[in-house]
């Protein structure tokens, strides 16, 4: 009989258990409130979508290690059924890689909606969605988010209610400082004075990572967060580093090591002072188990795992683990943030600030009042469009 470390037996009955626990019904509330709601009786319609590249303006070039940029181009969605629309939205930053406007606008121009005249079958349409193509998670997340928005302005409720969550429940957002120089750093720190955590992007080299943290810290004794962006690839440096922070007042490093480097990020985390977020090295629900262990915590992105239906698999996935969650974005505007706002009340962390951060945001959405993640009332991602759809 072939023999089975104890290690792996867990490893194998936790990832079965953990499986099972993220494969629940994710919308019996909605489909409660369906019942009940005399909007959702179906009509007779087809859903229909469009969609468009936006260019998103940046306040400040936005710096992290590896590059810079001035715009970010988002896709939106826009899906409609019985007179009801819906909207969606999906950064395309750089690092996405193979994702642009381009190949989004492929990616939708594939979807044939013909095949399902109801659209709470959520499952049944994500997963046909997804097994179009691999990757394309941004055009993904853009139509997941516009079907959740469509899905909740034809119950007359906000999602996160459907979801089930406390919205009094959500965090603050993070205000995110990006790579500069010293005095765009302090001017930019000043700036986020209605923030009540500062996120520090980091992850050059040892002098410029500490002369970061010092200029925030020289005008700022806010609580802070900071972001290697896989920036440290020793990790006697990455321990060296969090230990230094921690002396700073730091409360948590995201991605120290590069997202593949996976024992010596254990050993980091082991051995680290400060909790430790994967966000490069988890992109999807495949990625959480193989994490357990080697992070504290994961960072959920929209645009990475596809959309709110599996973010809150995810969620369900991690806390099975015992592991912390965050949440964060791009650059984008009210539209992706309200969705992700849907669900900050089960974060830790929530890093939500893209419409803080740039100039030209079409939508109206959730507020951040002093700082904190406020859902409003509106039924569905809780947004409105501003401006004509063109
Ligand atoms: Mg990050």
């Amino acid at each position: 009989m072939k023999k089975i470390s104890r290690r792996s037996f867990l490893k194998t009955n936790l990832t079965a258990a953990v499986a099972a626990a993220a494969a629940g019904p994710l919308f019996t509330a909605c489909s409660n409130a369906a019942n009940v709601n005399r909007k959702t009786s179906l009509g007779s319609g087809k859903m229909k979508m469009s969609f468009r590249g936006v260019d998103l303006q940046l306040r400040h070039t936005f710096t992290i290690s590896g590059f810079s940029r001035d715009v970010t181009p988002n896709i939106q969605v826009r899906l409609e059924y019985d007179g009801v629309v819906g909207y969606g939205e999906g950064g395309l930053p750089p690092y996405m890689t193979g994702q642009n406007v381009q190949t989004a606008s492929e990616f939708l121009s594939k979807i044939n909606l013909d095949q399902f005249s109801n659209p709470f079958l959520v499952e049944d349409i994500l997963r046909y969605v997804d097994g179009i193509a691999p990757g394309m998670t941004c055009a993904k997340s853009a139509f997941d988010i516009a079907l959740h928005d469509l899905i909740g302005k034809l119950v007359g409720q906000p999602c996160h209610r459907l979801f089930g969550y406390n919205p009094e429940k959500t965090p603050n957002t993070c205000y995110t400082i990006g790579i500069d120089t010293e005095e765009v750093v302090r001017q930019k720190t000043l700036e986020a004075a209605p923030y009540k955590i500062l996120k520090v992007k980091l992850g050059v080299d040892e002098k410029t990572d500490k002369m970061l943290v010092n200029t925030v810290r020289s005008v700022s004794d806010k609580p802070m967060v900071v972001d290697a962006n896989q920036g440290w690839k020793d990790k006697h440096l990455a321990l060296d580093m969090i230990c230094w922070l921690k002396e700073q007042g730091i409360m948590m490093v995201e991605q120290p090591m590069p997202k593949t480097v996976f024992d010596d990020m254990a050993w980091v985390t082991a051995h680290s002072p400060l909790p430790t977020f994967a966000d490069e090295s988890c992109q999807r629900l495949v990625d959480v188990p193989k994490l357990h262990g080697v992070f504290t915590g994961i960072n959920l992105k929209l645009i990475k795992c596809s959309g709110l239906h599996e973010a809150r698999q995810m969620i369900a996935t991690a806390e099975a683990l015992g592991m912390k969650v965050m949440i964060g974005c791009t650059t984008e505007s009210s539209c992706a943030i309200s969705a992700a706002a849907q669900i900050a009340p089960r974060m830790e962390y929530a890093d939500l600030d893209g419409p803080l951060l740039i100039t030209n945001d079409m939508f109206d959405g959730i507020k951040f009042i002093d700082g904190k993640i406020t859902l409003n009332d509106r039924p569905g991602i809780g947004a409105e469009l501003m401006t004509p759809w063109e």
